[in-house]
């Protein structure tokens, strides 16, 4: 790639051959607020269905291929033309509303702003910046963060190989192909400089130092900027910093975090941003806490002084008590890169390296977790529990504190209820729910109107989200089938044998060791037996990814994907490649029941299953995480995980076992004549009623800007 494409250099337009009549949908094709806004989804899709869909429902993709009869059809349409103009009207109409609502009184003049560090964004399909649930939590944070008006500016990275697209071989195992973005064809714009070239910054704690490009995503009124090192002035192990998530090798990962940190701060302030309130979205991005310091001792201040000064306005949020989700690094290597810059920090090499020392591990490392906490003044963890959890690990860093009082806070997550709602879900609720529910959807009060929807209705669409669930399942296993690589019976346990009318139980997320995907099988006969009832049988459709250095998770999924092919298993269970954020709507939507089956304390909080209830879908998950919140008795199950039993593992399956045969199974089958499972609407209602308020990502972003932001400034 070289700088001087010609993809939105200097006014030349991307979509030339669009009739001037809709201009717009260049500027609309160009911010993500269509993805979320459904009315503007319509507008695309409406152009041509196939071309839509052959496209990823990616527009600047679809534009590009679009014959221009279509266009032309569509500019002299009247109601294509209608449905045009209240879209860009609405569209501008958000556009305008004032940043700084929830930071009104100081922001205006003092020129404040959030500036929030992720190492990955789950937006949409068409930008594959993720890896899993952390990604998909800051994507719907900004999102969020844009419909509340919040003046906030987010930093990332572009990875253009992104985190990596799953097949499964023949044997089962998981094989791992990288599918590299086309930058021009991807709703992502080069940041220019004042001498209208791509704007590029220098992080210099290397020789040669590491250049890095900006680009921005529009995330409705929130740019999201992204820094990119594939540039021909780096050298090649410079070159490929950014080109993947989360990359094995320790000096390639510490030199991404270099320039997410450093690098991301460098460019605020190339930006024009300089007064924030840093948001650390978990460690990865941690040594942007440093520059803020850096330029306050240059200034004159000591360390300890800059440090007092910045402190109070940094957040810092952990996601996860895995171990493997907290990088530590060996001192060699910080030292390698950091001996050059603590000078300008007014510290020695024992003092800087003494702020990543884990009190209870100090040969282990700098760890990126305790430097975030040590240096930032509020801190919190994802749920209660994991609070809970989190000043148990962390105890040792305020040694003179009970355990209940170490300083880690809890706001639990939450999900962008407009880009995880299904739009037919959404029409309905449109109707029943009093016009302008969606503005105040963080509201329990809004949703108990519920109740007023007929169970007909709601039934009927459900069972037609579960019937698309399935027809995009063979879909894909048609496409799988027509590449010709794979036997028969790799493609049979794709989905093909999915039946609408049978109970279906949805098990989506990464494959890592924790989260336990092989649980339900603990009892094979038992299972084989539940899923192979004469009268009431049940399917599993499993779908996620092992990370690509997870050995043991691959075994998981391998043995998950002999167990799919063995026929005594009835055909009822489905293992769908290539979970991603396509797939994960139509999971939490056309399921009927979300099952989660995590070690505790492991869960820190999880996200898919609120993404599942939202939709009416509910829970069914031992209590960890968010459920021990979200579970009333009335919207789901929980299995309580026992510790100290013989087999707590056996215990947990026997438990769930139990609750299928006796409560569910019964409950889901019990039709009245017209067809409709009326107790189980009611369960679905009570679902959508307890859990959509109170997990959506505008309560959580509210409580950010409560405990948070607000006492920052
Ligand atoms: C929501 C989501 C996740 C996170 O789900 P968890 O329940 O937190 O594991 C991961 N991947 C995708 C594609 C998602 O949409």
């Amino acid at each position: 790639m070289t700088l001087d494409t010609e993809k939105k250099m200097g006014g030349v337009p991307l979509f030339p051959h669009l009739p001037s009549r809709l201009a717009g949908l260049e500027e609309l094709a160009e911010n993500l607020w269509w993805s979320w806004n459904p009315g503007a989804r319509m507008l695309f899709k409406t152009l041509d269905r196939q071309a839509w869909k052959e496209s990823g429902h990616n527009p600047d993709k679809m534009f590009r291929e679009l014959p221009q009869d279509f266009l032309e059809k569509a500019a002299s349409d009247p109601d294509y033309l209608n449905r045009y103009d209240a879209v860009m009207e609405s569209f501008h109409h958000y556009m305008k509303i004032k940043r700084c609502g929830v930071l009104d009184p100081v922001c205006p003049d003092r020129n404040y702003s959030v500036a929030y560090f992720s190492a990955e964004y789950g937006l949409h399909r068409s930008l594959p910046f993720y890896a899993g649930g952390l990604g998909f939590l800051a994507g719907d944070f900004i999102k969020e963060c844009s419909d509340l008006c919040l003046p906030l500016v987010a930093v990332g990275f572009m990875y253009p190989d992104g985190y990596f697209r799953q097949q499964i071989r023949d044997d089962g195992w998981q094989e791992n192909f990288v599918e590299s973005i086309n930058r021009d064809a991807a709703p992502i714009s080069r940041v220019m400089d004042t001498a209208g070239q791509q704007m590029v910054i220098r992080v210099p704690l290397t020789d040669p130092p590491i250049h890095v490009a900006v680009w921005k995503v529009d995330v409705g009124q929130v740019p999201l900027y992204l820094m990119d090192t594939e540039l021909e002035i780096n050298d090649p192990w410079n070159r490929t910093i950014t080109a993947r998530l989360y990359t094995g090798d320790m000096e390639q990962r510490l030199r991404q975090e270099i320039i997410l940190g450093l690098g991301g701060a460098q460019m605020l302030k190339k930006l024009g941003i300089d007064h924030y309130i840093l948001h650390l979205n978990e460690g990865h991005a941690a040594f942007a806490l440093l520059e803020r310091i850096r330029a306050t001792v240059s200034e004159g201040k000591d360390f300890a002084a800059a440090l007092a000064q910045h402190i109070k306005t940094t957040i810092f949020t952990t996601h996860t008590p895995v171990s493997a989700g907290h990088d530590v690094f060996p001192f060699q290597m910080i030292e390698k890169y950091f001996h050059s810059y603590w000078p300008g920090l007014g510290l020695d090499r024992d003092a800087f390296l003494n702020l990543g020392i884990h009190p209870e591990k100090p040969e282990s490392g700098f760890n990126m977790t305790a430097f975030a906490l040590r240096l930032s003044g509020h801190r919190n963890a994802v749920s209660k529990r994991h609070a809970k959890v989190s000043r148990q690990m962390w105890h040792s860093l305020w040694p003179d504190v009970p355990e209940d009082e170490v300083p880690i806070d809890h706001i639990t997550n939450g999900v962008h209820v407009p880009t995880w709602i299904e739009p037919k879900i959404r029409l309905l609720l449109d109707r029943y729910l009093g016009a302008g529910w969606m503005n105040n959807h963080d509201d329990t009060a809004v949703w108990q109107r519920i109740d007023t929807i007929p169970d007909t209705e709601l039934w009927r669409t459900h069972y037609l989200l579960k019937m698309k669930l399935m027809d995009a399942v063979r879909e894909r296993s048609r496409q799988r089938w027509v590449i010709g690589d794979s036997g028969p019976s790799i493609i049979l346990t794709g989905g093909v044998f999915l039946d609408p009318s049978v109970l279906t139980i949805g098990f989506a997320r990464r494959f890592a060791t924790y989260k336990r995907a092989l649980l339900i099988f603990k009892d094979l006969p038992r299972l084989k037996k539940i899923l192979k009832d004469r009268w009431r049988p049940i399917q599993i459709i499993f779908a996620g990814k092992a990370h690509p250095s997870d050995d043991p998770g691959k075994r998981v999924l391998q043995n998950l994907i002999n167990l799919a092919r063995d026929p005594e298993l009835g055909g009822r269970i489905a293992f769908v490649e290539d979970y991603g954020e396509r797939l994960a709507q139509y999971l939490v939507h056309g399921v009927d029941i979300w099952l989660n089956t995590p070690l505790p304390p492991f869960e820190a909080c999880g996200t898919s299953g609120m993404k599942a209830a939202l939709n009416g879908v509910p829970h069914l998950s031992i209590l960890d995480g968010w459920w021990e919140e979200g579970f009333n008795g009335r919207n789901g199950w929980a299995v309580k995980h026992e510790e100290n039993h013989d087999d707590p593992e056996e215990k947990d399956a026997q438990k769930i076992y139990h609750l299928l045969e006796k409560e569910i199974i019964p409950l889901y089958y019990s039709m009245s004549e017209n067809s409709i499972p009326h107790e189980w609407v009611k369960l679905m209602k009570e679902t959508m009623k307890s859990n959509a308020a109170r997990f959506s990502a505008r309560r959580m972003v509210k409580q950010y800007v409560e405990k948070f932001y607000n006492k920052s400034i």
